[in-house]
């Protein structure tokens, strides 16, 4: 089970949207792989780090997710943590490889708003790239639809002349 202290940790990463169908965005550190990265004092000897989605599955859930277990994001947001032990309101879910291309078709056809491109089409750089700048975004403004778009389109300063 997840230790109380680190609960009340990862929750101090988090910023959630107004509405309840909203992603709550992760604003701690991103991994190179564009996914975000939240360290547990694991069993007290060692650290542990992992994806903050699946640390908050488990605690939520209580699902033990082994590593080949994979978890996916049905609003393309791959900082997003929103996780619900409902299903239909999460945006986290698990899925198997055979799932993964039903579940790329349908975040194509359901895209998240603030989703311009699709995360796995883009390259690795450009995933961390833009994770990053989501998080940095939202890290420093707070949730603003506008400016959150703006991160995920890739446009940059020298594009703010389009918006
Ligand atoms: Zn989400």
């Amino acid at each position: 089970m997840a230790r109380a202290s680190d609960i009340e940790r990862f929750w101090t990463y988090v910023v959630k949207g107004p509405s309840t169908d909203d992603c709550w965005i992760w604003v701690g550190a991103v991994g190179d792989d564009g996914y975000g990265r939240f360290w547990t004092a694991g069993d007290g000897t060692r650290q542990r780090t992992m994806r903050p989605q699946r640390f908050l599955y488990r605690h939520l859930t209580g699902v033990d997710l082994t590593p080949d277990v994979m978890l996916l994001h049905r609003c393309d947001v791959p900082l997003c943590v929103h996780v619900d032990v409902d299903r239909d309101a999460s945006h986290v879910r698990i899925g198997g490889a055979g799932e993964n291309q039903r579940d790329a078709a349908r975040a194509g056809r359901q895209r998240n708003r603030h989703t311009t491109e699709r995360f796995a089409s883009l390259t690795r750089a450009d995933r961390v790239a833009r994770s990053r700048r989501l998080r940095d975004t939202v890290r420093e403004h707070g949730w603003d639809p506008e400016l959150m778009a703006r991160a995920m389109s890739g446009a940059d300063s020298g594009q703010d002349t389009l918006w």
